[in-house]
């Protein structure tokens, strides 16, 4: 049997590789890291969050708890890591993005089912079973031959990296530690602005200098990634309400909430480096320095990385895919990960583990069982193959990608709770038979029952 091809040993790359020898199927992880960076990875490691290291909420019966839930109870290996590298955030599931990308790469390479190819690809062979994981900054060779498969040309549009302070810069004795409504540990450092303060600031945002736009990069943001500057530029008061929203963060100090707050969170174990949530910006480097030590209690702030922004590569995933994440023309072939068309990291895994299950299946001679419509994946790959194809946006998995309940509930809680009780049961039974080799050892062309060994 040939291996399953997978390109990119990103998030959604990495986790299909791992469902696939989790199926005892063979596989080839290609990742052209080192030999070819990106703009944004830092390292040669697998699983890099280039960005922040939070896997967003886990608190029970939220959207994004329930996506990681399903993850989780599917074996996902990734997962399964952010569980041992957790750094404290409140409600949040927020690792150290360092050793979290180090146990991955540790996993897959230890793998004997898996061979790690450092190589960029540029060819994609239809007859070959292959899973395109290649994210927002897939090569441009590449970019160019999906272009062509597909027949249609690529949407591009900006995401941004929000900056990073040292920890010992900050001054902490303008700042206090809060979580929003008291929701969760205290493990926010909040900066506090007066009126005159945030007006300063304002000001200042607004009469920086950006980076220079390049030709061919025509700015398209995506409206729940938008630099701080953009959001500003909508009203003097627009960011009180999006990233510098005080509501939920009383100052214990003064007992009153403040005009606007900064949050900072924890970037890594060592409590050493946090970074400014939602701060993702595109203004010149030096302009960014003079305008974020505006900010109480960052007049002396260390920069360990500004705030950037970049391309982001997707495919028109309602014109192109099937509900498993298959090419409509070119069944061998599946997309996986923020290049099918959803947004987030753990969005990206989700798809990954997808891909993975779907490819082994394939790979084994059965028919792929697309994941049951009431389930959190189920809700976002039936948005990737179902939204409008004509403008086509990538997604999050919020409460409003999952079909509505039967009967009216009427409190907002209680219906979620419910939606979660139904999508787990649905997932369940898609486990039971819809995954094949691994749910049913003895069905398995090659199936061979494997643990998770970090
Ligand atoms: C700058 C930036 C910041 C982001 N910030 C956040 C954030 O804060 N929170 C969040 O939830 N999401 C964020 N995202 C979105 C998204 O969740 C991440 O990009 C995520 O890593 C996507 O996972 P992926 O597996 O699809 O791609 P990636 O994790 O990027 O993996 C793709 C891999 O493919 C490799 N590759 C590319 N082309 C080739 C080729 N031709 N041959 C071989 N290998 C190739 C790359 O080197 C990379 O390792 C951000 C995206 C960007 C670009």
């Amino acid at each position: 049997m040939s291996p399953v091809r997978i390109i990119g040993a990103g998030l959604a790359g990495s986790e299909a590789a791992w469902q696939c020898a989790r199926r005892g199927v063979l596989v080839e992880l290609w990742e052209m890291r080192p030999v070819r960076p990106t703009p944004a990875h830092q390292t040669d490691h697998f699983a890099e969050l280039v960005c922040s290291n939070s896997l967003k909420s886990d608190t029970e019966n939220t959207a994004p708890w329930l996506l990681k839930e399903e993850m989780r109870r599917a074996g996902s290996l990734l997962m399964e890591i952010a569980g041992v590298c957790v750094v404290p955030a409140g409600h949040a599931l927020a690792v150290d993005r360092v050793t979290f990308a180090r146990k991955v790469t540790e996993a897959i390479s230890r793998e004997p089912l898996i061979t790690i190819r450092r190589e960029e690809v540029t060819r994609i062979h239809e007859d070959e079973l292959t899973i395109i994981a290649t994210g927002p900054l897939t090569s441009d060779a590449l970019s160019q031959e999906i272009a062509h498969l597909s027949g249609s040309t690529h949407l591009y549009f900006h995401d941004s990296i929000s900056p990073i302070v040292e920890a010992d810069s900050i001054d902490m004795s303008k700042v206090y530690m809060a979580a929003r409504y008291d929701r969760g540990t205290a493990d926010y450092i909040n900066c506090p602005l007066t009126k005159e303060e945030y007006d300063h600031f304002y000001d200042a945002l607004l009469s920086a200098e950006s980076v220079e736009e390049r030709d061919w990069e025509k700015l398209n943001y995506f409206e729940s990634c938008l630099p701080i500057e953009e959001i500003a530029r909508r009203g003097r008061d627009t960011l009180r309400f999006g990233p510098m929203k005080p509501v939920g963060l009383k100052d214990p100090r003064t007992g009153r909430q403040p005009y606007a707050v900064v949050q900072l969170r924890q970037e890594n174990l060592r409590a050493d480096s946090y970074n400014l949530v939602g701060f993702q910006n595109h203004l010149k480097f030096g302009e960014q320095s003079r305008v974020l030590r505006l900010i109480p209690g960052l007049e002396n702030a260390r920069f360990l990385r500004y705030g950037q922004i970049h391309r982001n590569t997707y495919i028109n995933g309602p014109a192109l895919l099937r509900e498993t994440l298959q090419m409509k023309h070119h069944p061998r072939i599946f997309f996986a990960g923020q290049i099918c068309g959803v947004e987030g990291y753990v969005e990206s895994i989700a798809t990954g583990l997808m891909a993975g299950v779907h490819a082994a299946a394939l790979a084994c001679g059965s028919d792929p069982v697309a994941v049951p419509r009431a389930t959190a994946f189920g809700s976002l790959v039936h948005y990737v193959t179902h939204a409008g194809a004509d403008n086509f946006q990538p997604a999050n998995i919020t409460f409003d990608l999952l079909p509505p309940l039967e009967a009216r509930v009427r409190d907002r809680q209680q219906r979620r709770r419910l939606q979660c009780k139904l999508a787990l049961e649905e997932f369940q039974g898609w486990l039971d038979v819809g995954t094949g080799a691994l749910a049913r050892p003895g069905r398995a062309k090659l199936g061979c029952r494997r643990r998770a060994n970090l």
